[in-house]
């Protein structure tokens, strides 16, 4: 039997600011916000990006996990779980 098992745990905390524009919200003034092509601002806006980027993979790993997710609740007897199955033999 062939199978996969993933873990999937992410917690990290990152307090970041720029020190020439302390105001300046990723979040809230996007990439039209960075003054003067400042790059510590477009760093924080790449941060921001890829914190969404894995909100949504994150999402998306869960969303797709769910008919697999081995949740404990008392199971009945014989229930067959698949709707579709294939009939072709080889
Ligand atoms: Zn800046």
């Amino acid at each position: 039997m062939f199978q996969f098992s993933y873990k999937l745990k992410v917690s990290e905390r990152v307090k970041a600011k720029c020190d020439r524009h302390p105001r300046y919200n990723p979040e809230r003034e996007g990439r039209s916000g960075i003054k003067g092509g400042c790059s510590t601002c477009f760093s924080l806006y790449d941060l921001h990006q890829a914190r969404l980027s894995l909100d949504s993979a994150h999402h998306e790993f869960l969303r797709k996990a769910i008919p697999w997710t081995q949740v404990s609740k008392p199971r009945k007897k014989a229930e067959g779980s698949a709707s579709s199955q294939s009939s072709s033999a080889l």
